[in-house]
């Protein structure tokens, strides 16, 4: 925090009641196994935890307790409220308000860690940025990432999760962002949204919800830009940035080096700043550009762009190059899967030269298109050349038959990991690529272990 709260303060800007007085505080606690005595402790509530079960014994432990219900015979100040994870955001405001610098936030389907990484190269070069740790996206995230702000922070920058309808408007009520963008939409999570259409519209908040003044950044290329520009609110600046020569933002000369790397020319205002990424993937050259666009908009020159862009590194999990056990390249995309991340993958590895083996994990939260986009996914690496396909999961079993009937190569769908590592570890020669991917829940980088490890 910049500067202190109080629980006072909390309850005369939000309502709820005030039990034993109030407290100064500038640190905020959710987690029993990580008390702190300056802090206050926030008692949230889920559906197979409840902490109020342990607020009575945290007297001495830590200042004041933000709770739903009062805890008796607990002389801890306390502020008693509707929901303590609204009241999470609530303390997150307030800490969004005392703080006056550039305010970033990206949301989209995929690369939205990539670009923040990004954005924290181009500005961990002359600024001390706050940015989302890891991944800690959705509403207790952005609250955290928010209490983390200090004086020494003169930029902030928010990763924003939708797992709902109305995810993103909440989370821009508590960070504010004065520029953002929806990298992209792809079919991620359509579980919870109805359709792509209503993945766009909930991704969209991220610009419908900007103050005038703000500015929103438009991946040109997505579908659905034409979409976000319509439904502008008014006094909002746009900048579009994509690969059309008609974007304020563009790339030019697109190379694909041999490690997988691009390169390529940052055309900002018609002036070309060459830049050479460190990530793999044609799809960072679109990252890059939502990246720039972001930079730019909150006043970073365009040579400080383009070379914080060729700072930024790769990050576990996410297109990482390895080297395995039989002398093989892995390249390790465990992390995570849905269809437009393994397409986007699927023209990486076909990019390598040598033999190329996907392996890929189930993709989760599909709903009823779920086979239909195995399927999918098996013909595409099949049209892009790849010499084989290892699937974990029931729903491989479609993208084995997809892959099989339209290349005739070697497809192979497995229901435990090690029997699959076991058998590609048949199939490996050290010309080979293998690019390792999957969902969360499919747990790939087990079989990344295995294929690496030379314990
Ligand atoms: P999460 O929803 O889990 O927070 P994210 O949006 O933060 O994901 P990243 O962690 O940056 O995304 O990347 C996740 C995966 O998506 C990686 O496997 C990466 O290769 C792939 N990916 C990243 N950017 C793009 C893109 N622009 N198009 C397609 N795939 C991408
Ligand atoms: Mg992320």
């Amino acid at each position: 925090m910049i500067a202190p709260l109080t629980l006072e303060q909390l309850q005369q800007r939000f309502g709820g009641e005030l039990a034993n007085g109030s407290v100064e505080f500038d640190r905020v606690c959710t987690d029993t196994r990580k008390l702190d005595a300056d802090a206050i402790f926030v008692a949230l509530v889920g559906e197979s935890f409840d902490a109020h079960d342990f607020a009575a014994d945290l007297e001495g432990k830590v200042l004041g307790l933000v709770v739903q219900r009062r805890i008796e015979g607990c002389t801890l100040p306390q502020w008693i409220v509707g929901d303590t994870t609204v009241a999470l955001g609530q303390i997150g405001l307030l800490c969004r308000e005392q703080f006056s610098g550039p305010v970033i936030a990206i949301t989209g389907s995929c690369g939205k860690t990539t670009v923040k990484e990004m954005l924290a190269a181009i500005f961990g070069q002359r600024h001390t940025p706050c940015v989302t740790q890891g991944n800690l996206n959705n509403q207790f995230g952005v609250p955290m990432t928010l209490f983390g702000l200090g004086p020494e922070h003169d930029v902030l920058i928010l990763e924003m999760g939708a797992n709902g309808p109305d995810d993103i408007g909440y989370l821009c009520g508590i960070g504010r962002p004065r520029v953002t963008a929806v990298n992209n939409v792809k079919p991620a999570h359509v579980e919870g949204f109805g359709s792509v259409a209503g993945i766009a519209a909930a991704k969209g908040q991220i610009y419908t919800s900007l103050e005038p003044g703000s500015t929103a950044v438009i991946n040109a290329d997505d579908e659905f830009a034409d979409y976000w520009l319509r439904n502008m609110p008014d006094d909002v600046e746009t900048l579009r940035v994509g690969l059309g020569l008609d974007c304020a933002i563009c790339a030019e000369n697109i190379e694909v080096g041999g490690d997988g790397c691009p390169s390529f020319d940052l055309v900002i205002e018609g002036v070309a700043h060459p830049v050479q990424l460190r990530l793999m993937g044609e799809h960072n050259v679109h990252n890059a550009l939502v990246a720039a666009g972001c930079a730019f908009a909150s006043g970073i020159p365009a040579a400080e762009i383009a070379s914080g862009l060729a700072l930024a590194g790769s990050v576990a999990g996410r297109l990482q190059l390895l080297r395995g056990r039989a002398g093989e390249t892995v390249i390790d995309d465990s992390y995570n899967a849905n269809p437009g991340s393994v397409a986007a993958a699927i023209d990486l590895l076909a990019q390598r030269p040598g033999r190329k083996i996907l392996v890929l994990g189930d993709m989760a939260e599909l709903g009823a298109d779920a086979e239909a986009m195995h399927r999918q996914m098996g013909e595409l690496a099949a049209e892009r050349g790849l010499d084989g396909l290892y699937t974990f999961g029931p729903l491989g079993a479609a993208a084995v038959e997809a892959f099989a009937a339209a290349a005739g190569g070697s497809a192979h769908g497995f229901s435990e990991r090690s029997s699959l590592v076991a058998a590609l570890e048949n199939d490996l020669t050290e010309d080979t690529t293998v690019l390792v991917k999957g969902s969360r829940s499919a747990r790939m980088e087990e079989v990344v272990r295995a294929l690496t490890d030379t314990g």
